[in-house]
């Protein structure tokens, strides 16, 4: 397989310097880094480079920000506006942020134009119209008083953002951030900084006041970790690895106490009944696994098939997987891309390797694909035991691992022994089947006959090792705002 179009021909590069007080400056160090199409290997351009002293200034533009009274006392529906007019101008750029988006994360145009951007343009819009719908309630408490509560913004918030989703977890962040009145430090993850740089471009545009909205590229232990340890920054929103996320815990708690909401990895169950439509499950479950390349937090990567349809569900599996599609990024046949550098890449084909020598069967892919860029084969595995390190650790790469069981009662048991409590899916025409594992299994998020199905409205978020909080819908609204109670004696 040959990537042969050249990237400049397929996106234009925005901005590439770093955001801050509505101006686009080079790092205090002078600093720049390179990011590299992952399609080809090669780079595409590079970019400023923030570390801490940079944070330092994002921070005090944020500050002044909050403090102004352009901002604090901005009527709560011109902040709407504002995010409406956001997602209008993303919206006439769909076209060129879902290219630059390609470009950089490597994900197939089809999926950033028709996937990620309707799901961006929706998140602004939906958070918009919220701005002047945050409420506090009244109290009846006991004697003369009339007691209130406010909903007011936590302050300057600290976002940190992952490579598998850039342009989306931006808006999962930004919107929530925004139409609460917070000011923000968002850092971008070094694999992938273009396409938020640009969205910086149309927040300008858009008219937010200066130090509202600042955009750093940067690294995590770096940039990131200066975010986490900052004394003037409120409140810090992460999404990544549980790894980092325990590290931004501990940053957060040794600092200033700020507030912590985070969304972490996953290792989630995908259970399939034999009494299920059986073509919709086996798409839905190479969907719900291999869809962007298998970089999902929510991704199915356990694959629970009940054993009276165990080995029919198996070998149609294998044979949807083995026509998966893998190519050229913008190539409007290709389903799968590159994944997204060379270490993920390593990591993935480690995994498969670990999943071989644990006596896992290996029934297709398991290679690399071509010698440039980062190309992987849709890989399955059966014969799987949930002691196997590829059952049990996050892969984020495109290895599906099908495990058989018995009863509903080992599926809930089994589906439960993971750190991790993201996501989870049910595939039954059976509604007391679904509402049982809808009860049991503990994670945020269950999807029954359907997988990956994302709605702004929806809250999402993780139990246990998979995160803090919900974002999105209306509770991701509690994650930006503090409660304030206000008592007067009558
Ligand atoms: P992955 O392992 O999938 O690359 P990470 O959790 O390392 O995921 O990265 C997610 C985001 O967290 C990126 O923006 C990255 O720069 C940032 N990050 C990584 N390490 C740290 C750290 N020590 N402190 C703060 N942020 C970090």
């Amino acid at each position: 397989m040959v990537v042969t179009t050249k990237p400049e021909q397929k996106a234009k590069i925005g901005p590439t310097k770093l955001l801050i007080n509505n101006q686009w400056v080079e790092s205090a160090s002078g600093k720049r880094f390179e990011t590299i199409n992952p399609a080809t290997g090669e780079v595409i351009c590079d970019v400023a480079e923030a570390d801490a002293a940079d944070v330092d200034k994002a921070v005090e533009a944020a500050r002044k920000a909050f403090n102004s009274r352009d901002w604090r006392e901005m009527p709560a529906c011109k902040r709407g506006e504002l995010l409406y007019k956001l997602a209008d101008l993303i919206e006439a750029n769909k076209e060129e942020l879902a290219r630059l988006e390609t470009l950089d994360n490597g994900k197939p145009f089809k999926d950033s134009f028709n996937v990620d951007l309707p799901h961006v343009i929706d998140c602004y819009r939906y958070y918009a119209g919220w701005a002047d719908k945050i409420q506090g309630k009244t109290i009846p408490i006991s004697g003369p008083y009339f007691c209130y509560t406010r909903h007011e913004p936590v302050g300057v918030v600290g976002q940190i953002i992952p490579w598998n989703f850039p342009l989306l977890m931006q808006a999962w962040k930004l919107a929530p951030a925004l139409t609460t009145g917070n000011t923000v430090v968002l850092k971008t993850a070094e694999q992938t900084p273009l396409s938020a740089l640009r969205v910086g471009e149309l927040i300008l545009e858009a008219g937010f006041p200066p130090g509202v909205v600042n955009i750093l590229s940067g690294y995590g232990p770096t940039a990131g970790a200066a975010i986490a340890n900052h004394m003037d920054i409120d409140k810090v929103a992460f999404t990544g690895s549980t790894e980092v996320g325990h590290l931004i815990m501990e940053a957060a708690g040794k600092s200033n106490l700020k507030r912590v909401s985070l969304e972490l990895g996953g290792k989630s169950p995908n259970i399939v009944f034999a009494d299920a439509d059986f073509d919709e499950a086996i798409e839905g479950s190479h969907f719900g696994l291999f869809f962007n390349q298998g970089q999902c937090c929510t991704a199915g990567s356990r694959l629970f098939v009940e054993e009276k349809c165990y080995d029919d569900f198996l070998a149609k599996s294998v044979e949807r997987a083995k026509r998966r599609i893998v190519g050229d990024p913008f190539d409007a046949k290709t389903q799968q891309g590159p994944q997204v550098d060379k270490e993920q890449f390593e990591k993935v084909m480690g995994y498969i390797e670990s999943g071989r020598s644990e006596g896992a069967q290996l029934l297709c892919g398991g290679n690399r694909v071509g010698d440039r860029g980062y190309f992987i084969e849709p890989t399955v595995f059966a014969g799987v035991r949930d002691d196997m390190k590829i059952a049990q650790e996050e892969i984020f790469g495109p290895v599906m691992s099908v495990i058989k069981f018995k009863s509903i009662e080992e599926a809930i048991e089994r589906a439960n022994q993971t750190i991790y409590g993201l996501a989870a899916a049910v595939w039954t025409k059976d509604i007391g089947k679904a509402h049982a594992i809808a009860n049991s299994v503990r994670a945020g998020t269950v999807w029954v006959n359907c997988y990956d199905n994302f709605d702004a409205a929806a809250p999402f978020g993780g139990f246990k090792q998979s995160g803090i909080g919900r974002e999105k819908g209306e509770y991701g609204l509690q994650q930006y705002t503090e409660v304030k109670t206000v008592t007067i004696k009558l």
